[in-house]
């Protein structure tokens, strides 16, 4: 059992606020992964839970104690760093084994122990080698072995997969995936990818600026962003946003004219995905061709609207000029309207 709580957690340096004001529950068993762009305050957050970092302000409880005050060693946790961290001098069996010896547990369980972490992350072949005789995803499995060999009750993982190729960091995913739901165990998961979040994640926290945007399951971030923020961040690509003016339900920027909007008369940005909006000979958005991207099973068409950039997912088979003018439709039905001051949903 480990149910985490953060309650009005705070990191501060000086004047400098790292994590404001963090607060949540995070349920025993659950995949929670803490996603943002580089210095908004993941990797702080986690190290807290750790206590590799001190708390400035507020409390961590796990299943209902409070541990700021614990020592490291004595917390449950295991963590996955980027960087593997492990042994060179040591074979795979005994980098996996390290934990087990610091921790004094019986020597009896090591071998059964350490020979079922390694076959959990397909290793068992590759036990009586030197860390520098692997590959970056085989060091990056022992580093997982390593910590799911101590059968802590928390994970946690700071990015894991990025010192991995694109190919294997897409399969070390899907067996990070797998191994959490093996192993149930309550799991804290840091990354700037939104990609690993969306695919990882029972519930995903964005943050930024040391301060939390939202907190919901993947399809709650993607379908009903809390700001722009999110908005922009979730997604790929990310929402098209636009700033324009709204008036009698009528929303109307450089290029664009879209009826049946539900916002007040006023400014507005308006958000809508490319895969929501859709090429048409007459559509809410007329403009010229930016670029042109083809995905396999699909084409991006990017249009400059004004100074934005906004892009409307086709149809693989679709071709056109850079340059030319294109129409999409994009009905107010699809469309995310958000507060120009300050990003909120409205
Ligand atoms: P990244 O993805 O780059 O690792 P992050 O979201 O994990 O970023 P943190 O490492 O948590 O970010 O850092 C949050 C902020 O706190 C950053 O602006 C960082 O510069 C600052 N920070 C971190 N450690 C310290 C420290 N020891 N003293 C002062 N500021 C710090």
């Amino acid at each position: 059992m480990a149910e985490i709580q953060l309650k009005s957690v705070s990191k501060r340096w000086g004047s400098f606020v790292g994590v404001d004001n963090f607060d949540l529950t995070i349920a025993d068993r659950e995949f929670l992964v803490l996603l943002g762009p580089s210095g908004c305050g993941k990797t702080t957050t986690m190290r807290m839970i750790a206590g590799l970092e001190d708390v400035t302000d507020g409390d961590i409880l796990v299943d209902g104690r409070r541990i700021n005050d614990l020592d490291p060693k004595d917390r449950d946790v295991a963590m996955v760093f980027q960087s593997y961290a492990l042994y060179p001098n040591m074979n795979v069996y005994d980098n996996i084994r390290f934990p087990l010896k610091v921790r004094k547990v019986p020597e009896a369980e090591h071998d059964a122990r350490v020979r079922r972490a390694s076959e959990m992350v397909e290793l068992d072949e590759f036990l009586h080698r030197k860390p520098s005789e692997l590959s970056g995803g085989q060091r990056q499995r022992v580093a997982l072995a390593r910590a799911i060999v101590r059968e802590p009750n928390v994970f946690l993982m700071d990015e894991p997969l990025s010192n991995l190729d694109a190919k294997l960091r897409v399969s070390t995913r899907a067996q990070i995936k797998n191994l959490s739901h093996e192993l149930k165990v309550t799991t804290i998961y840091v990354t700037h990818d939104q990609i690993e979040a969306m695919t990882l994640a029972d519930r995903v926290v964005v943050m930024s600026k040391g301060v939390v945007q939202q907190v919901g399951t993947p399809t709650e971030i993607y379908d009903n962003p809390a700001n722009t923020f999110v908005a922009g961040f979730i997604g790929s690509p990310a929402m098209n946003l636009v700033e324009g003016t709204v008036s009698g339900g009528v929303f109307e920027a450089k290029r664009m004219r879209i009826a049946g909007v539900g916002a007040p008369d006023g400014p507005v940005v308006l958000g809508f995905r490319a895969e929501d909006a859709a090429i048409a000979e007459e559509g809410e958005i007329t403009a010229p061709v930016y670029s042109l991207e083809l995905l396999g099973d699909a084409t991006m068409v990017t249009m400059r609207v004004g100074g934005a950039l906004i892009s409307v997912k086709a149809d693989k088979d679709y071709r056109i000029e850079i340059g030319e003018t294109v129409s999409a439709r994009v009905p107010a039905g699809i469309c995310h309207l958000f507060d120009p001051d300050g990003g909120r949903r409205l």
